[in-house]
């Protein structure tokens, strides 16, 4: 995402004014800027969102001899991987972009496919233009190879001449020999870190393992489970309970009691999308309904159907440890703390 709003934007002006604001200081730039001797443009509004901006004459050529060297020798690849026009041709076509995206902005979010600009830009030269320039560069490839090598910008870490300049955190226009080690330095410092994350997470999980467990039984009412689930602490559960953010079941079973030191209470909620072994084969629901088995419900009679559902319950594990709140836990066959409920009656205190 590059969400930007451009430092011209106004929401009062139209598309044409915009348009007409461009003109004037495209005029302009051609006074000031060398880059800008002899060019002329085409600026329209095309559509009702979209601006079109087209390079009739300039006066230098930007075309990127190296990628036309390349087509010379193999007219049938794309070039691929080499800039269309030289560093200095992409200086030129970045600034006419940064003078007309003053007026625009970008709240776009690709990812769910939402567009949200003030205009669309589109920046190009004209087809007769560039095809001269090209063959221009084609006549005489190897001077404007020359040209192109003569002002490419050194690398201020090994003064090599770079094509394609790389900035890294404080250090700006590195060739890509001197940017990769530094790169490769931060990747695998980060996936270092992460690595050691994870082992002591591990270690911490590791207090889990055994924990003390009394068989449950006995159907009890009212518990309440917050709507939104696969929270991974006891905290984004809490958030949750006022009235409406979650909905209290009836019939839940408990089918076991884990008892917890006050340090795996802890570990455990703040855990809880983590696989417990005492969490396996828990959860769901089951029905007391006699004779009526829940492995094959949709071939029961709508009759028996409905005797399993007035039977049926939900099956969770309840956490206690001394001083602190119980909860219930419904892993859904998961192995892990899927869904988490309340007591009403600790709702009420
Ligand atoms: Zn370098």
């Amino acid at each position: 995402m590059n969400h930007f709003i451009g430092s011209k934007y106004d929401a009062n002006l139209s598309i044409v004014d915009i348009c007409k604001k461009i003109r004037t200081q495209l005029k302009d730039e051609i006074k000031k800027n060398t880059l800008f001797e002899e060019a002329k443009f085409s600026v329209r509004k095309r559509d009702y969102n979209a601006i079109s901006i087209v390079v009739l004459e300039m006066g230098f050529n930007p075309q990127n001899p190296l990628r036309i060297q390349e087509y010379i020798k193999n007219p049938h690849s794309a070039g691929t991987g080499i800039p269309l026009y030289s560093p200095k041709g992409l200086e030129f076509l970045n600034r006419i972009k940064e003078i007309a995206n003053a007026y625009n902005y970008d709240k776009s979010d690709t990812q769910i496919d939402y567009f949200s600009v003030n205009f669309y830009l589109d920046l190009g030269l004209h087809y007769n233009l560039e095809e001269k320039q090209r063959e221009e560069v084609a006549a005489n490839i190897d001077q404007f190879l020359q040209e192109m090598n003569d002002s490419l910008p050194l690398c201020p870490e090994c003064g090599k001449k770079v094509l394609d300049s790389w900035d890294f955190e404080d250090k700006k226009g590195l060739c890509w020999d001197c940017v990769s080690p530094l790169i490769k330095a931060r990747d695998d410092n980060e996936k270092e870190k992460y690595k050691r994350q994870i082992e002591e997470t591990e270690q911490i999980l590791q207090k889990l393992v055994n924990v003390f467990e009394i068989p449950g039984g006995g159907i009890i009412d009212r518990i309440c489970f917050p709507k939104l689930n696969k929270r991974n602490t006891l905290k984004g559960y809490f958030e949750q309970l006022h009235p409406g953010q979650y909905h209290v079941q009836s019939r839940v079973m408990i089918k076991k009691v884990i008892v917890l030191t006050a340090e795996q209470y802890e570990i455990f909620s703040n855990h809880l999308l983590h696989r417990f072994e005492w969490l396996e084969e828990c959860g769901g629901s089951d029905s007391t309904a006699e004779g009526l088995s829940s492995d094959d419900y949709y071939k029961l009679s709508p009759e028996e159907q409905k005797t399993w559902e007035d039977h049926s319950y939900l099956e969770v594990v309840k956490i206690v440890c001394d001083g602190k709140p119980a909860f219930f836990v419904n892993p859904e066959g998961y192995g892990y703390a899927r869904y988490v409920g309340f007591s009403e009656d600790y709702l009420e205190k």
